[in-house]
């Protein structure tokens, strides 16, 4: 198995990279959707959190309160850690067994894992072969994430400002996509590194 983490900020373009690559022909897991997955209406760990957080972060249909719960937690470490230990052991054991299915069902030369949050609180170390990063300027970041999700700026901002810098995670990756061009260079761009990936996994086999 071969998996290569895709990182970058938030509005950097993960989703439309990840995307791309799966227009490729690679399979993409996703750790945000999981993390949505999870907390879905009937879920067990809803339960759990109700105990933890209180009936208050819940939405009249029983549907968790996402943005509530995301914003009580922003602002406090020990409850994000709270809500962190809960999820992201469910988040990691899922991810792991959707790369094994892949891996005996699809037999893909690599498979690509979105963890958006990799620099900040890494858990993957263990199956990460390559860290790709997608990159843009941060004004490109801010106009993006604004358009895609209705965030105000200063909303972007806080956002960015709670995750590690341009030049931490640059310097981390072991390739590059930077972003700041269109959709199409995206994915002439995204082709171009899907060719190295292919070339250093068979040199791995
Ligand atoms: P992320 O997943 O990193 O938060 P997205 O991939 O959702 O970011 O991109 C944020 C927004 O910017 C989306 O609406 C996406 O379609 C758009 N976008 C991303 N890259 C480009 C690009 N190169 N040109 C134009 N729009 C882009």
């Amino acid at each position: 198995m071969f998996v290569i983490a895709l990182t970058g900020g938030i509005g950097s373009g993960k989703s439309e990279a990840a995307r791309q690559f799966s227009t490729l022909g690679i399979p993409v897991i996703d750790t945000d959707l999981i993390a949505h997955e999870l907390t879905a209406v009937g879920e067990p760990i809803l339960e759990d959190i109700k105990r933890i957080f209180g009936a208050d972060f819940f939405n009249t249909d029983g549907s968790l309160s996402r943005a509530k719960l995301r914003k009580h937690v922003f602002n406090s470490p020990v409850e994000r850690l709270k809500l962190e230990s809960l999820i992201h052991p469910a988040i990691h054991e899922h991810a792991l067994k959707q790369l094994a299915e892949n891996e005996s069902a699809l037999k893909p030369p690599y498979q690509i894992l979105v963890i958006p949050l990799l620099f900040e609180n890494n858990r993957y170390d263990d199956v990460i072969d390559k860290i790709l990063v997608i990159d843009c300027d941060e004004s490109l970041q801010i106009k993006r994430a604004m358009s895609r999700s209705r965030m105000t700026e200063s909303e972007v901002k806080e956002m960015m400002a709670a995750q590690v810098t341009r030049s931490v995670r640059v310097n981390s990756a072991d390739e590059v996509i930077l972003n700041n061009g269109s959709l199409a260079e995206l994915q002439d761009n995204v082709t171009a590194v899907h060719k190295k990936f292919i070339k250093t996994c068979i040199v791995k086999q």
